[in-house]
């Protein structure tokens, strides 16, 4: 049967609402739900909220047929009620326990024998035998989140619920564990939500991506979607959106829509009527380079230009284009070798309809 959870309600801290949480989702397998923002802006609240760590002045909080929180009926089950598994930020292992007795934690009441078989399969999944008896500071940090989630899913939560689970790790540990991380939950086909605020975590790990700000919802829906299609300003800038110029529709002709931007048209697709001034939206890895003019491409958008700068950031480079605008493009080293790109050189940029995304600028 399919599980829903849903959520609508009001969380104050004193006179003053701190989150105003309305969503909805299918969650009876493996998927993994982003809460997305900048710091301050309620991610945390909202999953304590769900984990209920946190209790709601108002609303409702429902998992397929069990209510979690009811504020008229008085209803606020604890977390272990929910069926919750929580990560918390610092992973929060017990200091004085070895790692085989952390991730044992939670199964009181599980014969002795039947524990040993769990842990030990827990062990195993998460790459983490041999390091039993060894207690969380005789560990390394990529090591103590995986006991970390290895004792919330050893309980075999309905939901599971992590708090930055990057976000105490280094940098070079941290882009593997981002990659294991859904790999590493796939397995226990329940869903994930997962708190962020940084936008390469996001688009890596989210099925599902709810953008919050001042603890409103702001846009939720397939991360693909809401990274490119940003229905306002204040989502195009919390996502990121690496192109952002005012243009003016000049023309709309069979659901296409010609865009001065600059002293350059673009063509965008305008499934519905817009205003004439909008923001014109292109993210920078949706920026394909050539180096010479090419008379026959598929993109719509061919624009001819000079490259301003180029800045090397890890496996790539953001090359900044004038090309009667400002045009950002992100390209990877081996492809700003392979075209030997330098400032000062001319290049096409290629831009397809669809990565050209127009948000009305009224
Ligand atoms: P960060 O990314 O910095 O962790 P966040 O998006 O998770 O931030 P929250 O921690 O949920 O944000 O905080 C949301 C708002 O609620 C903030 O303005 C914060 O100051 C406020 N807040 C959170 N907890 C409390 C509390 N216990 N008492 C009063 N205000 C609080």
């Amino acid at each position: 049967m399919s599980k829903e959870l849903a959520a609508r309600f009001v969380k104050r801290f004193g006179k003053k609402v701190a989150i105003e949480a309305d969503f909805q989702w299918l969650a009876d397998r493996f998927s993994i739900t982003v809460l997305f923002g900048p710091s301050g802006c309620g991610k945390t609240t909202t999953l304590r909220c769900l984990a209920g760590l946190e209790r709601p002045e108002e609303g409702k909080i429902t998992f397929g047929k069990s209510t979690w929180f009811d504020a008229e009926e008085r209803i606020h089950l604890s977390p272990q009620q929910r069926g919750i598994g929580y990560l918390f930020q610092d992973y929060a292992l017990f200091p004085h326990l070895t790692v085989f007795r952390n991730i044992a934690y939670g199964l009181r009441g599980v014969s002795r024998a039947e524990r040993r078989k769990l842990v030990g399969a827990m062990l195993e999944r998460f790459n983490l035998l041999g390091l039993e008896d060894r207690f969380p500071h005789q560990v390394s940090g990529g090591e103590q989140q995986r006991i970390a989630l290895a004792r919330v899913l050893v309980c075999r939560p309905q939901l599971l619920l992590l708090d930055e689970p990057l976000s105490s790790l280094d940098s070079p540990i941290r882009k593997q564990l981002r990659t294991d991380l859904r790999y590493l939950l796939i397995d226990f086909d329940i869903p994930v939500v997962l708190v962020t605020h940084d936008r390469i975590e996001a688009m890596a790990l989210a099925d599902h991506l709810i953008v919050l700000d001042q603890g409103r919802i702001r846009q939720q829906g397939p991360v693909a979607e809401v990274f490119n299609r940003p229905v306002d300003i204040d989502v195009a800038r919390i996502v990121g959106m690496g192109n952002v110029q005012p243009g003016r529709i000049v023309e709309t002709n069979e659901g296409l829509a010609t865009v001065e931007v600059g002293n350059r048209q673009l063509t965008a697709f305008a499934p519905i009527p817009l205003a004439e001034q909008v923001y014109v939206c292109i993210q920078p890895e949706e920026v394909i380079l050539q180096k010479a003019s090419p008379e026959l491409s598929s993109p719509r958008n061919r624009l001819l230009g000079t490259i301003k700068s180029l800045t090397h950031e890890g496996p790539t480079v953001l090359v900044t284009i004038d090309c009667g605008f400002s045009l950002v493009a992100l390209v990877t080293r081996p492809a700003s070798e392979e075209l030997a790109l330098t400032v000062g050189m001319p290049i096409t940029a290629l831009v397809k309809t669809p990565a050209v995304h127009l948000i009305p600028r009224s």
